[in-house]
């Protein structure tokens, strides 16, 4: 007998796979993590890179929760750039350009290294349900494998069909067979399934590029990464060039317009609007003579380089003639052609917010079968899919982040109440408390709770400890400490700010927009050597202290706003509430609710179509 029964099964060793693997068997749960290839664990199918806007303020999360993908992103890291730095830092956003083969092969050795953590390289076919409860999965070469919970993280894989030109073939990533037998049963249990679709741009061959004719980008010199561990950060990075397309690239795309499996209606599944293939962009935006392209290092000394922004599943010779009319690629070779891929998805309305599904007690959905796209998105839902697997099995309240807690808790919740009808991919606009979800403070926002949870570990909540004792410290310092005209009329001026005629409250002087902490303490007789800039955590605490004095009034004021709105997350509605019965619902709302089965007021609220009216109408039915 090769196989125990285990607490929880996960299907699928992509980013969302390996994250719920890592979250259950840490939490002390006998888990197996069963997938198709074990030497693509955590595999990057499109670009290199983790995090940007609003995705990196979800890596920070995931890793103050106890995650992983922070810590594997900083280890394989050759290049850190800290996006919209010249915003203000509710939208700072953290991006780690990633050594792709060592961030695969981090990941496998993470997982290696967790207790309870078995694997089985194989294809899952099928699941073992006894009436609407999980059982575990039969796989093609394992048969039967039993568990208590199954997390299916299929990704792309699900009736994968990859599409170039006019040729196309079943695979669930190029290279990688498609997954078969999984949508169906589903759909003969009663399961909703749709189709989206992706693409990927072509990878070139470094060593053909004049990098002469590009702009070079190059990484920040104050490099943060994403671990509140403060993992060590390599001694050099790697540059992104800049490239542009011009009229004459578009005109050699378009002719292979004809061919293309997007516009001759081959393709039938939705793409992401965010991520639109060079065809797409030519096609919406006519007037516009050139796009920008970033061409960006696959790894630290591969030449394999991914070309950002040129996305496409046109014919490969068309790829190619365009690609040799961009400046700088005149000569260039590739390794292998751009193309586009539909798979099946499960609307995600169909689970709770928990991650388990309406139907099946016991199996659970994460990552891009439930129409997201991206790492990130698919990581924090692995993660979610994790924690509450191991919740369910111990019989306790499943973890449910609000929206004014984390981005994981809106885009958990976006998905569950509004579902998606085009591929889900998070956005700072999609958060309505920005300057409460920073990535500076994902820390105080969930490591508590990750350890309270039994996920994160103690070192990790001593160093989050360690850090705010030092935080608030110097916040009261701030506040408390006067300053006179002598010690800082001459850094005034300099910055171009007026001095001051009488003493004034440090705090005071670093609301104002010129001023910075940093300059302070470089400058001001009474913080002079009171903190070594040199190091990271000192830098830490200084940005998070600056950042509490600068923000306060905002942060206070969206910390009311999101303590009002909460008291209808406290309002619970039972799964079963019959809203038929209630004449006043309009019969859209009535429709609504019953399917979306949102299980508080707040969660009804945001249903697209849920009017203030109809929240009334349920409040009073309550006695609310
Ligand atoms: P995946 O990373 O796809 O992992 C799925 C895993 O499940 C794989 O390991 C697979 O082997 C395994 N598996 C599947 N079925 C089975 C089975 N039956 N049995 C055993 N194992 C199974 N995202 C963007 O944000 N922007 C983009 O531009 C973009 N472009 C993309 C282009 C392409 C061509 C592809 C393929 C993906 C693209 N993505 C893009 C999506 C991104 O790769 C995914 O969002 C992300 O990888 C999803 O993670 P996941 O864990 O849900 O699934």
């Amino acid at each position: 007998m090769i196989f125990d029964k285990y607490d929880v099964i996960v299907v699928g060793g992509g980013h969302a796979g390996c994250e719920a693997a890592a979250a259950a068997a840490n939490m002390g749960n006998r888990t197996l993590l069963i997938t198709m290839n074990m030497n693509a664990m955590a595999a990057m199918s499109c670009n290199p890179a983790v995090g940007g806007i609003a995705k990196g303020q979800i890596v920070r999360e995931i890793d103050a929760l106890g995650g992983q993908m922070g810590i594997v992103a900083d280890k394989t890291m050759i290049q850190f750039r800290m996006l919209n730095k010249s915003k203000g830092p509710a939208v700072w956003s953290p991006r780690v350009q990633s050594d792709k083969f060592e961030f695969a092969a981090e990941w496998r050795n993470v997982l290696e290294k967790t207790r309870n953590l078995e694997f089985w390289q194989d294809h899952v076919d099928s699941l073992i349900v006894d009436g609407d409860i999980i059982k575990g999965v039969h796989c093609q070469m394992g048969g039967e494998i039993y568990s208590k919970t199954v997390i299916l993280t299929n990704g792309t894989f699900l009736n994968g069909k990859i599409f170039i030109g006019e040729k196309s073939f079943s695979g669930g990533r190029i290279s990688e067979s498609a997954s078969y037998g999984i949508t169906e049963q589903l759909v003969s249990l009663g399961f909703e399934a749709d189709r989206m679709k992706t693409g990927t741009p072509m990878r070139i061959d470094g060593r053909s590029i004049d990098f002469s004719r590009l702009s070079e980008q190059k990484g920040d010199d104050d490099v943060t990464g994403f671990s509140y561990l403060e993992i060590e950060k390599p001694k050099q990075q790697r540059s992104c060039h800049i490239a542009y397309t011009s009229p004459e690239v578009h005109n050699i795309l378009r002719r292979g317009f004809e061919k293309s499996p997007l516009f001759t209606g081959r393709i039938k599944g939705i793409g992401p609007r965010y991520c639109p293939s060079i065809e797409d962009k030519i096609e919406r935006f006519a007037d516009k003579d050139f796009h920008q392209l970033f061409v960006e290092p696959e790894g630290r000394t591969t030449v394999e380089y991914y070309l950002n922004g040129f996305s496409s599943s046109l014919p490969e010779d068309i790829q190619y003639e365009a690609l040799r009319h961009i400046e700088g690629f005149e000569n260039a070779k590739i390794f292998r052609p751009g193309y586009a891929i539909e798979y099946d998805f499960f609307p995600p309305n169909q689970l709770y917010h928990s991650l388990e599904t309406h139907q099946i007690h016991g199996l659970f959905f994460a990552g891009q079968i439930n129409g997201t796209t991206g790492y990130e998105e698919a990581a924090a839902q692995g993660l979610m899919a994790g924690i509450n697997a191991h919740r369910l099995i111990h019989d306790l309240e499943p973890i449910v982040l609000r929206r004014d807690e984390a981005y994981i808790g809106v885009l958990i919740d976006d998905l569950i109440t509004k579902s998606v009808d085009e591929p889900y991919r998070m956005f700072t606009s999609r958060a309505e408390y920005r300057i409460l979800l920073r990535q500076d403070n994902a820390d105080a926002r969930l490591t508590e709770k990750g350890f309270d949870i039994g996920l994160a570990t103690e070192d990790r909540l001593n160093h989050y400890r360690n850090k705010y004792e030092k935080v608030n410290e110097l916040v009261s310092y701030l506040k408390s400490t006067n300053v006179g005209p002598d010690s800082i009329n001459g850094l005034l001026e300099s910055k171009g700010t007026p001095g001051i005629a009488n003493k004034m409250r440090l705090s005071q002087i670093l609301t104002r927009p010129q001023i910075n902490l940093r300059d302070m303490i470089e400058n001001v007789d009474c913080l002079k050597g009171k903190y070594d800039l040199n190091t990271e955590s000192a830098r830490n605490i200084i940005e998070e202290a600056e950042i509490i004095v600068k923000y306060e009034g905002y942060i206070d004021k969206e910390r009311e706003v999101a303590d009002k709105l909460n008291r209808l997350e406290n309002v619970r509605l039972s799964p079963d509430f019959d809203y038929y019965a209630l004449n006043s619902l309009t019969m859209e709302a009535r429709e609504k609710l019953t399917k979306h089965k949102p299980q508080t007021l707040g969660q009804a609220s945001r249903i697209s179509g849920i009017s203030p009216a109809d929240i009334s109408v349920i409040a009073i039915f309550l006695g609310r």
